[in-house]
């Protein structure tokens, strides 16, 4: 038997394994990420900040990819990968971690599997994916607004500003861009669920896949995703 947590630092010296966040664009993967983050104290791996870093570093896969970059072709699978298996091994994943853009393709989905296998974790990979009502993020994805100065994106539904359509933090008028209209959202919500789609059929065959409703307020979906979180830590 789990001995149930009882305090914030019990959670935080959890093990969680593995946490991989599906969700479309507008469900609030990212405010929740970074709830998971805070409570369970385990890294969130984006694969854009991987590439990145490597670049950055200038370590061997990092060569690899900026000569794939610079000459217009995308990274390959396998190089996502190892970079990926190179992140998973350092110590702060040990407890787990919540992996972001990660794995893109049913095939990425099966390397990972293999690679955990072969790691001998014992820690369970868990895919939760939540799910928003289409007509709610087409009216979440449109209310989106930006500061041209700060950069900071406001939502007009569910994160306005303090004043109408002016930052908070310098005053800048907010702009609407093209690519949050509804034809452009439309667009990119098929494109997500072409792609995604695969995947997490893939995992609910598994039987590892937990949806949660997006719909409600943010808080009610962390509690949620606490709940189907800690059912299961070991
Ligand atoms: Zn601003």
């Amino acid at each position: 038997m789990n001995t149930p947590a009882t305090s914030v630092a019990d959670y935080a010296s959890r093990a969680v394994g593995p946490i991989i966040l599906l969700g479309a664009p507008g469900a609030g993967k990212g405010t929740q990420a970074k709830q998971i983050v805070e409570r369970y104290g385990v890294p969130q791996i984006s694969t854009g900040d991987l590439l990145r870093e490597n670049v950055k570093l200038g370590t061997e896969l990092g060569k690899k990819a900026k000569a794939v970059m610079d000459s217009g072709k995308l990274v390959s699978d396998d190089l996502v990968c190892d970079m990926v298996a190179e992140r998973l091994s350092r110590p702060d994943c040990a407890r787990g971690c919540i992996l972001d853009g990660f794995p893109r393709t049913v095939g990425q989905a099966e390397w990972l599997d293999g690679f955990l296998a072969a790691r001998g974790s014992k820690l369970p990979l868990r895919v939760i994916k939540i799910t928003v009502d289409y007509n709610k993020l087409l009216k979440r994805l449109t209310g989106r607004r930006t500061c041209p100065v700060c950069g900071t994106i406001y939502n007009m539904y569910t994160n306005p500003p303090k004043v109408d359509e002016i930052c908070d933090r310098e005053g800048a008028k907010l702009i609407f861009r093209k690519d949050d209209s509804e034809e452009a959202i439309g667009t990119r919500l098929k494109a997500y669920d072409n792609d995604t789609l695969p995947l997490s059929d893939y995992y609910r065959q598994r039987g590892i896949l937990t949806e949660i409703s997006g719909d409600s307020e943010p808080e009610q979906v962390t509690n949620e995703l606490f709940r189907a979180l800690d059912k299961v830590s070991i």
